[in-house]
């Protein structure tokens, strides 16, 4: 929690939202807003016209002085050719053109000012857009950069990166996609709090993996804010206080004391082995999204990497990478882990991870829809080139390969073809990789549950992904706050879904993890250990106090609670005798 900030004298007022990332944080609020704003249209009076016009000069001059900040930081920074890029910037704030064509738009349209700047700007784009000239084309994207940063100068709002703030604020937004979590600039993130989104939504999991506080389906809560105020992020119970008092920051100050006493005591067992009371071993894996969480769960002591999931390059440079960026990538990661294994998985695009420039028709029911293995096996190239980067980045170190989404047999054996298909063509440049390579799939979809005897007939090994499995199985989408509270992962339909993978895949031989978020929750690693899952992989924050809670109890133990759990209906209950269970072991250690 950040002591420095005084408690507010502004009113204080509590929302209710879902606790999305375990942590607590207060500081300012920072408005995120998307990419595209909406640019509001109305009538300005004859006689206001003036003061709109003073608007507009005003909103200029904030730009100017931002740009020259941002400019002076790079220079220092980054040298001064860099520093150049922003020279454009300035000087279309100064084009004397463009600004008299903004006013004179004011006074012939009696239009407001953002949307006469908007309608302004936008035809010198098109125009500069359609160039063949490489450079003016470029202008063109100074200018729609610039119209943005005016036009949010003008609402009062902030930009939209993170890249801007000095110091780290609480992200507050609407909604947040993955592709707005992969360009923010975690450093400067406290914490987040949204008004749509569910548990498992993807920017969530990101926000889990970075270790941020995060609290998601608050309603109302943007109406409510303004400039200034205070917010305080409880990721543990979903609330978030607009202006808390100092009796409130007083509280919370108490319960990061008794986090503080967590972590200090799971620090001590840092070095400790991932074994239960009674010395049966259980692995931890990481799921990461770039090398560089890699190399931070590298630091947790964990048994490498449970799930990469390559989307999430493709998200931040919201484009399709070639090969070469795709290996390199990959390479990276691999050296990054090294010798220890990691998982990579295809492509996972669709649900709620789109690229915004992508030919995707408009789906009704996109986690249903065109989404992860359906995709790549719709488009045998995009997938054949990510399957021939990942084949070249085996060469580097232990890489295993994975499927997402799976729903049916023929969707593994097809997939399988594209992969033999990828190798040959490395085979014939005399390209190396890993010839043994171990191909998984996921196990996330009611289907796969229900046929996994059959599946496992074509893979290596399983992952069982329950972040999707949820939502699948008890028909909830994962990111609609309004049935957030029927996303239940406690569901005894979850627990026996698991119970009976678990069982084919001992049968089977199969090796088997769970990679969804459950993983990474201690409440549930009794059940997981009792239901035989001995691999687990989840966000890097989280491994440490796993394995600490792990260390608490035995197998025995873990088994007797399986049975009573497997014997109740209610997944509320349930919840309750898994908090039980951990806060006999672990809250009356803090107390
Ligand atoms: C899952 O569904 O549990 C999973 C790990 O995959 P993702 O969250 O990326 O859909
Ligand atoms: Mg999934």
């Amino acid at each position: 929690m950040d002591d420095d900030l005084e408690p507010s004298t502004k009113h204080e007022i509590t929302l209710f939202g879902i606790p999305a990332s375990p942590g607590v944080a207060h500081g300012q609020v920072f408005r995120f807003l998307h990419e595209e704003l909406e640019v509001l249209n109305y009538e300005v009076k004859e006689e206001d016209q003036p003061k709109e016009i003073s608007r507009f000069k005003e909103a200029l001059r904030i730009t100017y002085d931002q740009i020259k900040e941002v400019r002076e930081g790079v220079a220092k920074n980054l040298g001064e050719k860099e520093a150049g890029i922003f020279d454009a910037h300035l000087m279309v704030l100064e084009d004397k053109a463009l600004i008299d064509d903004v006013e004179k738009e004011i006074r012939s349209t009696g239009d407001n000012v953002e949307q006469c700047l908007y309608r302004v700007t936008q035809k010198y784009y098109d125009y500069f857009n359609q160039l063949e000239d490489v450079y003016l084309r470029e202008r063109a994207a100074d200018l729609k950069d610039i119209s943005r940063r005016l036009i949010r100068n003008l609402i009062g709002a902030t930009a939209a990166g993170t890249a801007f703030l000095e110091d780290p604020r609480v992200l507050v937004s609407e909604d947040l996609t993955p592709s707005d979590t992969a360009s923010l600039d975690r450093s400067k993130i406290l914490a987040i709090a949204t008004e749509t989104g569910g548990q498992t939504s993807h920017a969530v999991i990101m926000a889990r993996a970075s270790g941020v506080p995060a609290v998601v389906g608050v309603r109302s809560l943007t109406e409510g804010l303004s400039g200034g105020d205070t917010l305080l992020v409880d990721g543990f119970e979903g609330l978030v206080i607009i202006n808390p008092t100092e009796t409130t920051l007083f509280r919370y100050g108490k319960v990061g004391v008794r986090r503080k006493k967590l972590k200090d005591l799971v620090e001590e067992d840092a070095k400790e082995p991932a074994l239960t009371k009674d010395g049966q071993p259980f692995q931890l894996f990481a799921n990461a999204d770039t090398p560089e969480e890699v190399n931070a769960a590298m630091e947790s002591a964990c048994e490498g990497v449970g799930l990469f999931r390559t989307e999430a390059l493709f998200l931040r440079k919201n484009e399709m990478p070639t090969e070469e960026v795709q290996f390199a990538h990959y390479r990276e990661l691999v050296e990054a882990a090294k010798p220890l294994s990691v998982t990579i998985r295809t492509l996972d695009l669709g649900g709620d991870k789109v690229l915004s420039q992508g030919d995707r028709e408009q789906e009704n029911n996109p986690f249903m829809g065109f989404r992860a293995i359906r995709y790549c096996l719709q488009n045998p190239e995009t997938f054949l080139l990510q399957l021939r980067a990942i084949l070249r980045a085996s060469a580097f170190g232990n890489v295993k390969l994975m499927f997402p989404m799976i729903s049916g047999v023929g969707e593994v054996i097809r997939a399988k073809v594209l992969l033999e298909r990828a190798k040959n063509e490395l085979r014939e440049k005399a390209v190396g990789f890993d010839e043994s390579i171990e191909v998984g799939c996921m196990i996330e979809t009611p289907s796969a549950v229900t046929i996994c005897d059959l599946l496992a007939k074509e893979v290596d090994f399983f992952s069982v992904g329950t972040n999707d499995l949820v939502q699948y199985l008890l028909a909830v989408d994962r990111v609609n706050n309004q049935i957030a509270y029927l996303y239940e992962p406690h569901h005894p339909a979850v627990i026996r879904s698991l119970e009976h993978v678990s069982r084919v895949a001992q049968r089977t031989g199969k090796p088997i993890t769970v990679c969804g978020e459950i993983a990474g929750d201690p409440h549930f690693l009794p059940i997981l250990l009792g239901l035989g899952f001995d691999h687990l992989s989840c966000a890097p924050p989280l491994l440490q106090e796993l394995k600490f809670f792990g260390r608490r109890f035995t197998q025995q133990e873990c088994k007797e609670l399986v049975n009573e759990i497997l014997a109740m209906g209610r997944p509320v209950r349930i919840k309750e005798r898994l908090k039980e269970f951990y806060d006999l072991r672990v809250a009356d250690l803090l107390a």
